[in-house]
């Protein structure tokens, strides 16, 4: 069979990495080319691998379905789900579902949603029916009928032995690093009795955990994963797909491979831990072959190291503790690094797709900062998110001269800022100025600190000298003069007095009459829109929260969730959930997804537009 032409990556492209050279080296040489289908017809991937040309390179994303995906299978997804559309190859969406007590449907849903609003899919078109798509959406628990008869396949070549020893038994023979494994008594067992007992573990009439089956390597291997790992275990537990036909259940170790192979995958890429488990993959792979259940040329695993981010955590069990013990508010809290928290704070398929093109690919692990999640976010948005003006902190500040400024106290003086500054083209946002505006207020200082050039009253400075109180502009509005403040009973400043300066309305010639060094934001106090705004921070308060076997409960941020009461631009008022804008000054932020309404505003802060935390 002649190599068919195949799709060269585009010229714009990525960077290189190991794994692109392994792909474009197994491509130019043909090394699948001549694949034939592993599987026997009616196994569930036999037809799924079929019609598609054998020579294009199979990848696949294998998540457990036992909680929400985080930011690091959203770097996973973008590898495999990448290199197969950059390669002109297929990504398969598999469930690795073989461990039936945690996995559970709601999860198998969230995983879906979670890689589909990535921006990946797994329809291909198909070969066979023009116009047609195929769905590459696989589950482990599919092939189970397969794995049962490969495991038979191996007792009766004798390589696999029911082992009844109990698990202490079995730990205290396996050996260490230093000392090689033990024979267990039960490992010369023929293979008639280990098929009876193999039958009688699957049958049911063993208890949990009284035997196993395991493949008979070699006890002495300096490779702990090759002193006869276990490949079966009876669990009487009941499964999301199969119900209650099975009480016996493949082991991860043994079921990855076999899945791998039944889809035809070519390059089966994990996380460094599988490291060691690789020369299991191959011993398992090369068995089936020559037991004619599997083909040449079969998957290979690669493996680089994971991402880890400084300030989260990345384990799906401490994810669960967050959310089963209440830390945070379920999945989707915007303050956990799963996709549906990250999505529902604001982040973007497109600045996560950003952030594992930037984080690459190696074999060395680190440390990526926590920054560069924000910095992918602004790289994303800042060209495309619209502006709009919103006071986080409201202090009311007063025109005092505005009737005699524009004839009534009622008057609303019509104002203009661009949608997007880069892009004219998008339009002008309207508003007005009112005689009362709510500015934030960190933008008054009484007595003002040195560099301090916002609203300050006029008052005697230190040496006795008068001076007058400080002038800002009201951004896209006038400049105005500080000329007081109004306080409550207890000292607290409750209100801004100032004048405005008649003639220099931003936009107008008279704009650049009056030079001044501080420029606010405000929204008018008669049209303002009242919201409820989320500012989320960091979860943890130390880079590696579980470092050191810390206790990461031990870390967690008292202030990672605070909620004000804000007043926005009343150009907002038709923002839709998901919508996401820049609060200039402020940073990026979202309409909560879940509980943002127009008569309800609920907004979420993505990120500030600069790293606060790069001082701390
Ligand atoms: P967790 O420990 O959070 O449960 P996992 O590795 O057990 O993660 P799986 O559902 O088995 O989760 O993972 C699916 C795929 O995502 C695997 O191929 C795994 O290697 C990959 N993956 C998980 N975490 C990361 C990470 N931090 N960086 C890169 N890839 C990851
Ligand atoms: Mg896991």
């Amino acid at each position: 069979m002649t190599a068919p032409s195949r799709p060269t990556p585009p010229d714009d492209v990525k960077p290189s990495n190991f794994l692109r050279q392994v792909i474009e080296r197994d491509l130019a040489q043909g090394t699948y080319a001549s694949r034939t289908f592993a599987g026997t017809p009616g196994d569930a991937a036999h037809h799924a691998a079929g019609p598609l040309d054998p020579a294009r390179i199979r990848t696949r994303f294998p998540p457990e379905p036992n909680g929400y995906l985080h930011i690091g299978h959203a770097k996973s997804i973008c590898l495999n789900f990448g290199l197969a559309r950059d390669y002109g190859g297929v990504c398969h969406m598999r469930f690795d579902d073989t461990n039936p007590e945690k996995e559970e449907q709601e999860y198998v849903d969230g995983i879906l949603d979670a890689v589909k609003w990535l921006g990946f899919g797994w329809e291909t078109p198909d070969p066979l029916n023009p116009g047609a798509t195929r769905s590459h959406l696989y589950f482990a628990s599919n092939y189970f009928d397969f794995m049962y008869r490969a495991a038979e396949a191996l007792i009766t070549a004798g390589h696999a032995y029911v082992d009844e020893q109990t698990p202490d038994q079995m730990r205290a023979n396996r050996g260490d690093f230093n000392t090689p494994g033990t024979d267990s008594p039960f490992r010369s067992r023929t293979p008639d009795e280990n098929l009876a007992r193999f039958r009688e573990m699957r049958d049911g009439l063993l208890a949990d955990g009284a035997a196993v089956l395991r493949a008979k390597i070699d006890m002495a291997s300096a490779n702990i994963n090759l002193r006869d790992p276990a490949i079966y275990r009876i669990k009487r537990a009941t499964h999301h797909n199969t119900g209650d036909t099975w009480c016996i259940y493949p082991m991860y170790t043994y079921a990855h491979p076999i899945e791998d192979a039944l889809e035809n995958i070519t390059h089966s890429i994990c996380t460094l831990e599988f490291e060691d488990q690789r020369p299991f993959y191959d011993w398992l792979l090369d068995t089936l072959c020559t037991l004619g259940l599997t083909k040449q040329p079969r998957p290979h695993q690669y493996e680089f190291a994971r991402l880890n981010i400084t300030y989260i955590v990345t384990s799906k069990r401490k994810l669960k503790q967050l959310v089963d013990e209440g830390h945070v508010q379920g999945w989707d809290d915007p303050r956990l690094p799963t996709l549906v928290g990250m999505r529902r704070r604001g982040y973007t398929a497109e600045s996560l797709q950003l952030l594992a093109e930037r984080s690459g690919v190696s074999k060395a692990g680190g440390w990526l900062d926590y920054a560069s999640i924000d910095i992918a976010l602004r790289d994303d948005l800042d060209p495309k998110a619209p502006r709009a003006c919103a006071v986080l902190d409201p202090l009311k500040l007063k025109l005092t001269n505005f009737a005699d400024v524009f004839g009534s106290e009622s008057h609303r003086e019509p104002c203009h800022a661009p949608v997007h500054p880069a892009h004219p083209e998008r339009g002008q946002r309207d508003f007005v100025l009112t005689n009362e505006v709510w500015i934030e207020r960190e933008d008054f200082m009484e007595v003002p600190s040195k560099g301090f050039f916002r609203l300050s009253p006029p008052r005697t400075d230190a040496a006795g000298v008068a001076q007058p109180g400080s002038r800002s502009r009201l951004k896209y509005g006038y400049v105005i003069e500080c000329t007081g403040c109004e306080k409550d009973e207890a000292g607290q400043v409750t209100a801004v007095l100032a004048t405005l300066v008649p003639d220099t309305k931003s936009g107008t010639p008279g704009a650049d009459a009056v030079k001044v060094k501080g420029v606010i934001t405000w929204v008018s106090v008669a049209t303002a829109i009242a919201a409820e705004v989320r500012l989320y921070d960091r979860l943890f308060t130390e880079a590696q929260p579980d470092a050191g076997g810390r206790d990461f409960l031990s870390v967690l941020n008292p202030l990672s969730k605070k909620i004000v009461s804000a007043y926005l631009e009343s150009s907002l008022a038709t923002a839709q959930p998901d919508d996401r804008f820049q609060f200039e000054r402020h940073g990026y932020f979202v309409a909560d997804r879940k509980d943002h309404a127009s008569g309800h505003p609920v907004f979420n802060r993505t990120t500030t537009l600069k790293d606060t935390w790069a001082k701390v």
